[in-house]
């Protein structure tokens, strides 16, 4: 596993604007993928978001690439039910909306169809640089949540906690969120150490998650 980076280092003005100018170029959708044989060969590395149904993945998405067409291609019904990869910076970095998981209005046989190729891409994509894993701070982490972080300690792949809605909690809750999260990050193998606390609508922690994701571009 490659040495992660202190979280002071990776912050520089230079990695901001790094960050800032990457999203800020070509976006476009390029597949989606409800089984293992739909998976489109990578484009160049790889950076997948993971969360519970509802958590504002899509929210998300939308505020680090400054575009609400995104939005709509993931909240196209079907849609949300498959891996969907974006192409940043034409090859530079592909984003992976991964499907939400814990409750589900689909029926059981399709969202376990959905789980296994998700699954199966997050053990077996050698492009896969990152998962942020997105977390509600209200909430905190859920045992759906725990089950992807052993799957990815297994496969050795690095994920970061990306706390969300931070405009909708307490500074005090927040902090107690934060430190029990980072508590449980501890025990798990491949967690990234730094929490990133963000709101996408206020703008919140974008422009720092921007530059963490573009350190691992092309
Ligand atoms: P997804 O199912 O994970 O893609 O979640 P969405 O992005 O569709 O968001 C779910 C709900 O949470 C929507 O009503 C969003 O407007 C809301 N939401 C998402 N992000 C934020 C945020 O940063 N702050 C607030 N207040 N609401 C948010």
């Amino acid at each position: 596993m490659a040495e992660l980076p202190a979280a002071e280092e990776e912050l520089t003005p230079a990695a901001l604007e790094r960050g800032r100018l990457l999203f800020a170029g070509p976006c476009e959708f390029f597949a989606g993928a409800m089984t293992l044989a739909q998976l489109p060969p990578a484009r160049g590395p790889e950076v997948a978001f993971a969360g519970r149904s509802n958590v504002g993945k899509s929210s998300l998405v939308n505020a680090l690439t400054g575009r609400k067409a995104l939005a709509r291609v993931s909240n196209t019904p079907g849609r949300t039910q498959q891996l969907n990869f974006f192409d940043l910076g034409q090859g530079r970095l592909s984003l992976v909306d991964l499907p939400g998981y814990g409750y589900s209005s689909v029926g059981k046989a399709k969202a376990e169809a959905w789980t296994e190729t998700t699954r199966a891409y997050l053990k077996g994509r050698p492009e896969l640089r990152r998962v942020c894993l997105l977390v509600d701070s209200r909430h905190g982490l859920k045992p759906g949540d725990e089950d992807i972080m052993k799957l990815l300690d297994q496969s050795a792949v690095v994920y970061q906690v990306v706390l969300t809605k931070a405009d909708k909690t307490s500074k005090a809750d927040l902090a107690k969120v934060e430190a029990a999260t980072a508590a449980v990050l501890k025990r798990h193998v491949a967690a990234h150490p730094v929490i990133r606390v963000t709101s996408s609508e206020e703008g919140v922690g974008i422009p720092e998650l921007r530059a963490e994701l573009a350190a691992l571009a092309a």
